[in-house]
């Protein structure tokens, strides 16, 4: 199955994408995540697109294009995949539907503004492997600690308060018509974002196995 997350930043996306991987035993690709790594290892694309992540803003279409046609060739998306944070824009998908990628479903979490500026506030990523935890909601075992690999959780510097909010205009902007672009091939399905994650989880992979 070839499905698609859509939400604004820090609706929890990654979370659930970790889960439905498990689940569906397909992997997760989460542009944010590939391009996380590019500017950690100083790669000449991680260069290219710092100052866009820095500021809130996205990374350039044919940047991301580049990312997603390269990862989705790979052997383990062959079974199908769960896009986290891709596409983004309306010609980020029209360029998905001309590399001949088949979407079955598109999830849109659904989380209001407000709650997403305090969420964020408590979201730590690990250092190491990208793993997403939250201080609330997703406690690690440890503090500050991975429990995945052990790598050290750290807060994104695109989570601070004034990222957040241009990051959600970003989205508003230029994320949400994708709603509208899917909803009418027929293959949106919407999810309000819940208190708990495991109440997320639980109305997600309803809407996967619907
Ligand atoms: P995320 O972890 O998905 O919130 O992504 C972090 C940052 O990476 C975003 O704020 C953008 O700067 C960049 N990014 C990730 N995915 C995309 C995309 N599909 N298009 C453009 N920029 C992206």
């Amino acid at each position: 199955m070839n499905l698609i997350l859509l939400g604004a930043p820090g609706a929890g996306k990654g979370t659930q994408a970790e889960i439905i991987c498990e689940h569906l035993n397909i992997p997760a690709v989460s542009t944010g995540n590939i391009i996380r790594e590019a500017l950690k290892s100083g790669t000449e694309m991680g260069l290219r697109a710092k100052s866009f992540v820095d500021a809130g803003k996205l990374v350039p279409d044919e940047v991301v294009i580049g990312i997603i046609q390269e990862r989705l060739a790979k052997d383990d998306c062959k079974n199908g995949f769960i896009l986290d944070g891709f596409p983004r824009t309306i010609p980020q998908a029209e360029a998905l539907d001309s590399m001949g990628v088949v979407i079955d479903k598109v999830i849109d979490i659904e989380v209001p503004d407000e709650k997403i500026v305090q969420r964020m506030s408590g979201r730590r990523v690990c250092e190491s492997c990208g793993a997403s935890y939250h201080l609330l909601y997703k406690k690690p075992e440890q503090e500050g600690v991975c429990g995945k690999c052990s790598g050290t959780l750290v807060q994104r510097k695109d989570d601070h308060p004034d990222t957040v909010l241009a990051r959600l205009k970003v989205y508003h902007e230029e994320t949400e018509p994708l709603k509208d672009y899917y909803q009418k091939q027929g293959k949106l399905f919407v999810v309000e974002g819940q208190e708990e994650v495991a109440d997320t989880t639980k109305l997600t992979l309803a809407a996967v196995e619907a």
